[in-house]
């Protein structure tokens, strides 16, 4: 199955210049959405991990129908103010401003093995900060999948060393 397909571009959105990789026909259709699901199960497998940890919010569409196919736990990483419980917490630069991540403290034990997945890859921002929450948690990163990779935008540099797994490369 060719996902790309099942991938929208959207020229400048959310501002000028940005070309926007818009997901939702792919999981609005049923066989795409299984099948995506399905590279990200045997990934998992591949790799072993043992839980399953997501980024507020399009990696809580990915990682949890992994999660739960392989009956293993999910853990969201969300935007300040969300979570009720005491959190840890990484902030990074975006080209204009920053951002902040939170994980609840204790969703990680020391030592699990962690797979992390994401609609999309471009600068490695996010996924450089979730890193940061899983290992100061003591969790060890298994892998990394995601649906898209910008390839342009070099993300992957952030990420050597770690087994990454990309759907698509645009
Ligand atoms: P980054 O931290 O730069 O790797 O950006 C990753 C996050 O931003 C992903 O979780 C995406 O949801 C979102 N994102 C960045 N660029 C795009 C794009 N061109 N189309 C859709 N989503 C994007």
């Amino acid at each position: 199955m060719n996902l790309k397909n099942y991938i929208a571009n959207v020229p400048d959105f959310p501002k000028k210049g940005i070309q926007f990789k818009d997901i939702t026909p792919l999981i609005g259709d049923g066989k795409a959405f299984q099948y995506a699901t399905e590279q990200f199960v045997n990934f998992t497998k591949e790799i072993g991990a043992d839980i399953i940890v997501g980024p507020d919010a399009r990696g809580f569409i990915f990682g949890c129908p992994v999660a739960t196919q392989l009956g293993l736990g999910f853990v969201p990483v969300r935007k300040p103010g969300k979570l009720p419980r005491e959190v840890i917490e990484v902030s990074y630069d975006l080209e204009y401003g920053s951002n902040t991540l939170c994980l609840h403290k204790g969703d990680i034990k020391p030592g699990q093995r962690v797979l992390i997945i994401d609609d999309l890859l471009a600068t490695g921002g996010t996924i450089e900060a979730t890193i940061k929450l899983v290992e100061e948690s003591g969790g060890i990163i298994a892998g990394m999948g995601f649906l898209i990779e910008l390839i342009a935008l070099n993300g992957r540099k952030k990420l050597d060393g770690y087994n990454v797994l990309t759907l698509m490369k645009y």
